[in-house]
């Protein structure tokens, strides 16, 4: 059965952004008669807050966005992460990494596309001797083979990298234990049979680390829409940091009718803008109506 989800993440107020994921989500999967699931990815217990979890599941409500059942939040599935994790140990893909922020950042090239660092492979061929000697709390990586994988975007259409060239052996469980955001995601989705994946394109670039980890888990590979990032006139994407344009802000100024109908004349699906609800867009979304560049 088609399966779609919302897998927000509460270090914030939802802003303009997260509500087009969310629309898009459930728009593509409620035009088709599929099941909406809603998962907390509250991993990172440094930014993500209880009390966040309340207003989100309250202005998903507000937007008239439902779902059909909500799976257990990230923060409770240790469990899970780390037999798939053994599991990936048992076939030798997995080492420890002892590198700083300062080591990684001098052995590394920049990433031709967004800034990120390649990891060199440094502690990937350490004696157990060598091992032993280290003092630091290691991350744990996943060695990546030298080939080309590719993403073929409902939406954005083909993506590739080569893992080797474009990011190197990629942290799966950090040094302080938390299961890496790749791993989760991937056993998540993978495990509950989720079938697509609706999320802005700042994701592209970590689906096929993703789909090699769908690979090697056995697990199915989903249908990816990467949907284009809201950013303001300076070119700079929204983020939970833009106050004026979280929920909070947007709901004294705004109905949901009047804001549904502003994203979906800027995203494309309607020609022009007036107030509609979400599930009068239902009959009508299409994703080839929908834009696939950045949007103002
Ligand atoms: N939790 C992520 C976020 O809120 C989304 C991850 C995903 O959809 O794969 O940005």
């Amino acid at each position: 059965m088609l399966t779609g989800r919302f897998a927000p993440s509460p270090s914030g107020r939802m802003h303009l952004g997260n509500v087009f994921s969310a629309l898009l989500a459930w728009l593509s999967v409620r035009s088709r008669n599929g099941r909406m699931l809603l998962r907390i990815e509250d991993l990172d217990p440094d930014r993500c807050r209880l009390e966040y979890i309340e207003t989100l599941k309250r202005d998903l409500d507000w937007l008239g966005l439902d779902w059909d059942a909500e799976q257990t939040p990230q923060s409770k599935r240790a469990d899970a992460y780390h037999a798939e994790f053994e599991r990936l140990r048992a076939f030798g893909l997995v080492y420890p990494c002892y590198c700083s922020r300062a080591e990684l950042h001098a052995a590394s090239a920049p990433h031709a596309s967004d800034g990120n660092v390649i990891y060199a492979g440094t502690c990937r061929t350490l004696t157990d001797a060598e091992r032993a000697a280290k003092t630091r709390k290691p991350a744990w990586r996943v060695i990546v083979p030298n080939t080309v994988i590719t993403v073929q975007d409902g939406l954005q259409g083909e993506y590739t990298e080569n893992l080797v060239q474009d990011c190197g052996d990629f942290i799966i469980r950090r040094s302080d234990g938390v299961y890496a955001y790749q791993l989760a995601v991937v056993i998540d989705d993978g495990l509950t049979g989720i079938t697509e994946v609706v999320r802005g394109m700042d994701l592209l670039s970590s689906t096929p680390r993703q789909i090699y980890l769908y690979h090697c888990l056995g697990l199915p590979v989903p249908e990816f829409y990467h949907i284009p990032l809201l950013i303001n006139e300076h070119g700079q994407r929204l983020s939970k940091r833009d106050q004026a344009l979280d929920l909070g802000e947007l709901r004294q100024r705004w109905s949901a009718p009047e804001l549904i109908g502003k994203l979906a004349w800027m995203t494309g699906l309607r020609d022009d803008f007036e107030p509609v609800t979400a599930r009068e867009l239902i009959g009508e979304f299409a994703w080839s109506k929908v834009r696939r560049e950045p949007i103002v």
